[in-house]
Parts: C-alpha cells; structure tokens; sequence
C-alpha cells in the first residue's frame, strides 16, 4: 500500500467519523480532566457550542448543551462545596439560556437572511428583466430613427418627384423610390405589356401579383429565371390600364403583403405624377401662348401658319418663315443656371417683339429656338430685317441677376435659317418650316452668329 493510499484511507475514515464524533471525543477528554473543577467548565462548553452551531446547525450544539448540562448535573453529585454547587447550577441555567437565545438570534439572523436573499433575487430578476427591456427599448428607437431617417429622405425624393413633368424621368425616379419605400429588389416602372408576362398577367386579371418562388408557379411556368420572387400593381391613369411596377428578387419570398400594401400606394403617387404629365402635355399643346415669353406657341405658330400659307396663295402675296436658335445657350445655363438662361430667353423675346412688326408672328418654337412668320415679305426683304436682327442682338448686353449688386453682363449671338413661300406657289407648312430648319443647321455648321437663306439642293 502506498504512502498516499494509507494517507487517503486515513482522512476519509475521519470524515466518516465527522467533525461532530472528533469534538465530542474532545470534549470526554477535556470534561474528565476539569472535572475536579467544574467551576470554569461552561464557558469552554459555551464557546463549543457556538463553533458547532456555527458549522454544523443547531442540532449538534443542541446534542452537546443537553450533553453538558447533563455531564454538570453529574458533577454536582461529587462536589460537596454548596458554593460550588450552586456556582455549577448557574451556569447550567447560564449554558440553557444561551443556547436559547443563540437559537432565536440565529433564527431570526437565518430567515432574515432568506428574506434579504429572496429580495435581492427578485431584484436580481427584475433588473435583468429592465435590461432587456431597455435593450429592446433601444432597438426599437434605433429602428424609429432610421425609419424616419427614411421618411425623410423619401420625403425629399418625393418633392423632386413630384415635381417632374418629364415621363422618362418618372419611370427612372419610380425605382429609386421603391427601393427606398419597400427596401432590396429590382424595381421598374414598365409602360404598355409588350415582353413582360406579369404585366399581361395584370393587365388582364386587373389584379396585383405576387410570387414567392416563380419555379414553382404554375401560371407562368418559367423555370429558369434569375429571380425566384416577384411583386407587382397596376399603374392605371384614370381608370385605364397605363404599365405595372414591379420588383424582382433572387431570393425566395422576398416580398410581403405588407410590401404589396406600400407598393399600391406608390403606384397611386406614380399614376398621379404621370397623369399631371399628361395634362401638361396637353396643356401646352392647347394653349396660345408660352408662359415664359409670353411668345405664341409651336402649336399655334404651325395652325396659324396654315392659315397664313393659304391666304397668301389666294391672295397671291408673299409670305417668309425664320427660325432663330441661341447660339451655345447650353454654356450659359451650366455656367450661371437655369434661371440665368430664363432671363435672357425673355429679353430675346422682348427684342424680338420690339423689332419686328406688329402683324409678324412671333412664337416660341422650341426651348431656346423662336420661330418667325412675316407677312407680305419676300425672301429679299426677310434676308435684310433678320440679318438687322441678329446684329442687335449680338450688340445688345445682357444682365443676368446673379448678384444683387453686380449683376453679369454677357453677349448673346443668334443663329437663323428662313425661306420664303413665292407668290402662288403650293409649298405645304411643314415644308417651309423644315426649309427654314435646314437652313438654320446651314448656319451653325458655318459657324453661327448668321443668317442663312434656304436654297434648294
Ligand atoms: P448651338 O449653338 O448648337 O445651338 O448650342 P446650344 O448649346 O444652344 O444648343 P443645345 O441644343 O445643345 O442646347 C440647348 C439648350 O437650351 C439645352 C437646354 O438646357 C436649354 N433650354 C431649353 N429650354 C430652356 C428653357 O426653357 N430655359 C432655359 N434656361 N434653358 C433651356
Ligand atoms: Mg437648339
Ligand atoms: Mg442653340
């Protein structure tokens, strides 16, 4: 047997025997040799039982106090001294009502402590529970912020949307703001069906779509797709059919009802944006003058122009047309702005109205392109009034209101191609005015600021 194995074997028969066995053994040993003097016999017993108490509960220190008092009474028999005696017998009374009181007070000490230990349990749990509850908290504040982060970014893309009166920015503009109302996909706006099933599909059912694994949709049977999910809605322009926006996914069920919800309301916004466009359309086709210029539009320049031919063929008088284009207006909206070019399309209208008479037709023809009708003038004679023209108007300084205090001066040139309608001769409107277009990218090509009369060929 080993060295350790004896050691082992050693302490575990101690063990078993227990801490309670061993101090007892002591206490034998100690209680027959003090027992010629059992005066100071109890207070050793007295701290005993408070170090058994103290280890080992109440139930041993109890064994021992009831052993001690026992073991004193036993003492009181062998001692003659009355004094002692009656010292012997306060102590027992003294060991009993310690123990006693020892027994409330760790009591009262034990359950306060459950108490205090419950207390802070429950505490314990209830600021676990709050952590949670302000992590959550603050999960859901970060999600509000960006959210309206969001809203206001969408609210932004929707003013510039809103404003847009040009059809192929809209279709543009329309996926930039799916993405952001609905979140990840491939959006598109698509105009008419032609190629796109799902938009058949719409256009014939009246009904949104959405498709959470395209595989395995028997209504369209496409199996091989680069996209699994797909959702679309109508876009309708007063109650009739005008495209679908749609998204796509790679993913399965990418999209949600709730995503079909936003997505009807987009489409609301788009249908509504794409109507004003319309309207616009029609607006200024039907309407006399241009609202910058103040300048007769293409529209009536072309009806009146009609009329104009017809009379002078009747009437067997000649008839010029002209059209003015700005030479390199683009650089003066990219380098003074938009409104800077506004200004000087104004002022030229204003020349152009000071200049020619009263019974010439002046019209805005295009965006910076004006179109002239004058009556009862040859060729010849229109040569020399537009040729005094585009001279004034190279002279003339024009201030843009870029600064209030010192407003830029720049100059402007114009380049001009016209034809005449010859007395009684059947040219038709449109070939004059494309006569006179010809002429005009005559003028630019050689090298503009001048004034160039068709010739045939
Ligand atoms: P060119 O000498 O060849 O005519 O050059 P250009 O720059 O004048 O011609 P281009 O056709 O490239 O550009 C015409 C510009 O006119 C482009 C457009 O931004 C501007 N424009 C058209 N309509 C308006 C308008 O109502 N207001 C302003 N400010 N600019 C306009
Ligand atoms: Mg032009
Ligand atoms: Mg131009």
């Amino acid at each position: 047997m080993s060295k350790n194995r004896v050691r082992k074997n050693v302490f575990d028969i101690l063990s078993s025997i227990g801490l309670p066995v061993i101090l007892g053994g002591v206490f034998i040993v100690w209680t027959v040799y003090f027992l010629k003097n059992p005066v100071i016999f109890f207070p050793p017993v007295a701290i005993l039982v408070i170090i058994l108490y103290y280890f080992s509960g109440p139930v041993y220190s109890g064994v021992l106090t009831v052993f001690a008092v026992t073991v004193g009474l036993l003492c009181m028999v062998f001692i003659d001294d009355t004094s002692s005696i009656l010292i012997v017998l306060l102590e027992i009374v003294w060991l009993i009502s310690f123990y006693y009181v020892l027994e409330i007070y760790s009591t009262q000490y034990l359950s306060m402590r459950n108490r205090m230990c419950e207390e802070y349990e429950t505490l314990d749990r209830e600021i676990t529970f709050k952590d949670s509850e302000i992590i959550e908290n603050n999960k859901k504040t970060d999600a509000i912020i960006q959210q309206i982060e969001n809203f206001q970014t969408m609210g932004r893309m929707l003013q510039t949307f809103e404003a847009s009166l040009d059809e192929q920015e809209i279709i543009e503009k329309s996926g930039e703001l799916a993405s952001k109302f609905i979140g990840s996909g491939n959006w598109k706006l698509k105009k008419n069906v032609y190629g796109d099933v799902f938009a058949k599909y719409i256009k014939t059912t009246g009904l949104p779509l959405i498709i959470t694994d395209l595989s395995n949709d028997r209504r369209f049977s496409m199996t091989q797709n680069k996209y699994f999910s797909v959702i679309a809605v109508p876009v309708e322009i007063n109650g009739a059919f005008w495209g679908i926006l749609r998204g796509t996914s790679p993913k399965k069920n990418a999209f949600e009802d709730a995503d079909l919800r936003l997505l009807s309301i987009l489409a609301g916004i788009v249908s509504t944006v794409l109507n004003n466009t319309y309207l616009y359309r029609t607006i200024q086709e039907l309407s006399i003058t241009d609202g910058l210029t103040g300048l007769y539009t293409q529209g009536y320049f072309k009806e009146r122009l009609k009329e104009e031919m017809k009379r002078a063929r009747i009437n067997k008088v000649p008839l010029s047309v002209a059209i003015l284009d700005i030479d390199y207006f683009k650089k003066i909206n990219d380098t003074y702005g938009h409104q800077a070019g506004d200004v000087i399309l104004r002022q030229i209208a204003s020349l152009l109205r000071g200049r020619f008479r009263e019974t010439d037709l002046l019209s805005r023809y295009g965006g910076e392109e004006f179109g002239v009708i004058m009556l009862h003038t040859d060729e010849k004679e229109a040569g020399k009034v537009l040729e005094e023209m585009r001279i004034s108007i190279e002279k003339e300084r024009f201030f843009l209101p870029i600064e209030s205090y010192h407003p830029v001066q720049v100059r402007i040139t114009v380049s001009i191609g016209f034809a005449g309608l010859e007395k009684g001769s059947a040219a038709i409107e449109y070939e004059l005015i494309k006569k006179s277009d010809k002429a005009l990218y005559k003028a630019k090509k050689t090298g503009r600021n001048c004034v160039v009369r068709y010739v045939n060929g």
